[in-house]
């Protein structure tokens, strides 16, 4: 029996059903409740935003676009800068200065997801944890709303519109017929421990890329000066299989003498797409949201800051069409431009960085990183760029114009 008050699980019919209540699909739902739909966000776990499978990193760019506030429960650690480091340890900084909002923050993501479904929850829509979605409805085709399973038991729920917002695995995805395959040159395999008994400077989160981690990077970001998650991230096509990610982490771990008292509080894994986006991320009925739109950015792995705000033109977008009574792929398009003129062209851009930066072998990289260390961080434009890679090593130039 439920106390007095408090909502059952779920009703029968919805207009807007979300599968996934990650920082994507917590804010599809809120953004879609805000604007009048009436709306079920589904989660499988029982507890949203744990266990945590994240290095916490976000860019200060999602509390431009959307309506968040940093709050101190999760906004543990803004950083000043992000340190870069080549294979011979020397080192490129990007400052928040002049980097503005590419620079971040640390976070506890367990609380910032929890924040984000508290938000959509105050905004109008219902919430169902521990209840997995393990089908799509149809009806003569069309899309009509999701099977779930909850407490053992199966139940059909109807509604006009079904956001996929399942992450990485996406099932949704794979049901609406929307090709979301990735190639192992396309997917990264990650690993990452949560550490205590660092010796760190907070201020900075720090970047190591070269045979280090190959095809990926080594990431330390300090929550304080002696906590950290430090993780590796490896491009699927440059390694045996994913057990590999463990020995190029604790090679690296050994031989820094930061971490000579350090101990490993947690460990998680996972995977991260780091390709070109997708053709399409909607079908009649159906939209795609976050990792399982493959929105994650190619050259970082970050996924937080993409999913929210692509989160936030969905849930608009899908209200909308279910105010218009038009839920066709062809009324979706609307969120297609959305999404896409606000990340699409930096998604690209840094699917080709990525494409070079991983054709590159470790005495490039250190060049590129010397050449760009001389270069002021005010003046980090592409011309003066190419001039300082011109002027150090000229042989590198025509390796670095396309990417410029
Ligand atoms: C090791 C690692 C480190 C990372 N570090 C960073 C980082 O520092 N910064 C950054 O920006 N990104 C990072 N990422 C990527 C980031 O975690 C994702 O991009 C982000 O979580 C995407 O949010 P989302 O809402 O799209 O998906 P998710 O956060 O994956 O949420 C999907 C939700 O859907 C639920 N779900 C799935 N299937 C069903 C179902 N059938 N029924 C009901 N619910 C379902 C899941 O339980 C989950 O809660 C990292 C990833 C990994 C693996």
């Amino acid at each position: 029996m439920l106390p007095a008050g408090v909502r059952m699980f779920f009703r029968d019919e919805y207009d807007v059903i979300v599968v996934g209540a990650g920082p994507a699909g917590s804010t599809a739902a809120r953004y879609a409740a805000m604007h009048g739909a009436d709306v079920l966000l589904i989660e499988k776990r029982q507890e949203i935003g744990s266990p945590v499978r994240c290095g916490e990193g976000v860019s200060m760019e999602i509390f431009r676009h959307v309506d968040i506030k940093p709050d101190p429960s999760w906004f543990v650690n803004q950083v000043t800068g992000a340190r870069i480091f080549g294979p011979s340890g020397k080192h490129l900084l990007i400052d928040a200065k002049n980097a503005g909002d590419e620079v971040g923050a640390v976070i506890e993501r367990d609380a910032f997801d929890k924040h984000l479904a508290t938000l959509a929850a105050r905004a109008g829509a219902e919430i169902s944890t521990k209840t997995s979605v393990t089908a799509l409805l149809r009806d003569d085709g069309a899309i009509s709303g999701v099977t779930v399973r909850r407490m053992g038991e199966y139940h059909d729920i109807r509604s006009k519109l079904v956001i996929g917002a399942d992450g990485f695995e996406s099932q949704v995805a794979r049901w609406a017929g929307i090709n979301t395959n990735l190639k192992t040159r396309d997917t990264t395999s990650n690993l990452q421990y949560r550490m205590t008994g660092l010796d760190l400077d907070r201020r900075f989160t720090d970047f190591y890329i070269g045979s280090v981690a190959p095809g990926g990077y080594v990431w330390i970001f300090p929550k304080s000066d002696h906590v950290a998650n430090v993780g590796i991230g490896l491009l699927l096509s440059r390694i045996r299989g994913p057990s590999e990610a463990k020995d190029y982490l604790d090679a690296f771990i050994e031989r820094d003498s930061r971490f000579r008292n350090a101990d490993i509080l947690e460990t998680v894994s996972g995977g991260v797409s780091v390709s070109a986006p997708l053709d399409s991320v909607v079908a009649d009925g159906v939209m795609l949201v976050g990792d399982a739109a493959r929105m994650i950015d190619p050259l970082t792995g970050g996924g937080i800051s993409n999913g929210v705000i692509a989160g936030s033109v969905c849930g608009r977008v899908a209200a909308e069409a279910v105010a218009a009574g038009d839920v066709s792929s062809e009324y979706l398009q609307r969120y297609e431009e959305g999404w896409r003129g606000l990340l699409e062209e930096k998604l690209y851009r840094d699917y080709m960085a990525k494409e070079k930066l991983i054709t590159l072998d470790d005495e490039t990289l250190d060049k590129l990183i010397d050449a760009l260390s001389s270069v002021p961080m005010e003046n980090l434009s592409t011309k003066e760029i190419l001039t300082a890679v011109r002027m150090k090593y000229p042989e590198l130039v025509a390796e670095f114009e396309d990417l410029i």
